[in-house]
């Protein structure tokens, strides 16, 4: 089994660099936000306990994300984890139960870029209701503002994309995802990336370090 968590401020373009590298390396994307506005829109009792976190930028409990990260990893292959951990005591967790049946973490990924492109990143960002195509309206604008290029559906933006809900998801990383990135420097797995530029050229650097990565010490019990 392989299991990398990909971690990075909101804005650095996890979720973009994720298909790619999952596709790339077979990877099934297990992405948490994703998976947490998909419970909120379907109004799971997941959804409907995490909706007040999500939409006002704090971190959802972490027993709740655990359960529902671990469970669908099990079910899954190789997995690409998006999002997740995002605290200390979740990445903790995550040993512990991977450690039960003989799995662990092989890299982590961090992804890194200046805090105005993040909110640049975050700001501009909108996507299409219709065919999730993305754009942002600093970086990659539509044509016709709020029309998507692909298929001509509405541009949203995510509840949780503006301004003040931006620079405090920004602080919460600094606060409870920062520590984590000691957690797997201190393993010996973690991979430092460059997020800024063409995603291309990101997408290279991903894959040249983790081809490194492979002969490296893993995270978790032996
Ligand atoms: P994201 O799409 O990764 O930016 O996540 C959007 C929101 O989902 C975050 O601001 C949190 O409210 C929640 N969330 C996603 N992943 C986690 C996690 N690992 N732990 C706690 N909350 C999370």
């Amino acid at each position: 089994m392989t299991d990398i968590v990909l971690i990075g401020p909101p804005g650095v373009g996890k979720g973009t660099q994720a298909l790619v590298l999952a596709d790339r390396a077979g990877l099934t994307h297990l992405a948490s936000g994703d998976l947490l506005r998909a419970s909120i829109r379907d109004e799971t009792v997941l959804g409907l306990l995490a909706k007040t976190y999500v939409d006002s930028g704090r971190l959802v409990p972490d027993e709740l994300v655990v359960d529902m990260m671990v469970d669908r990893m099990l079910s899954a292959g190789d997995t690409l984890l998006d999002g997740f951990p995002r605290t200390v005591a979740q990445a903790e967790e995550l040993e512990e139960r991977l450690g039960r049946v003989r799995r662990r973490i092989d890299a982590a990924v961090l992804l890194t870029a200046p805090r105005l492109t993040l909110i640049r990143r975050i700001v501009g960002r909108r996507s299409c209701r219709a065919c999730q195509a993305q754009y942002n309206t600093y970086f990659a604008p539509s044509r016709v503002e709020g029309i998507c290029d692909a298929c001509g559906g509405e541009l949203v933006t995510r509840s949780d994309d503006n301004a003040t809900t931006a620079q405090l998801r920004l602080e919460v990383y600094d606060n409870q995802t920062a520590p984590l990135v000691e957690h797997y420097r201190a393993a010996g797995v973690l991979r430092e990336i460059d997020g800024t530029g063409d995603p291309d050229e990101v997408a290279g650097r991903i894959a040249a370090s983790l081809s490194v990565a492979a002969a490296e010490p893993k995270v978790g019990p032996p």
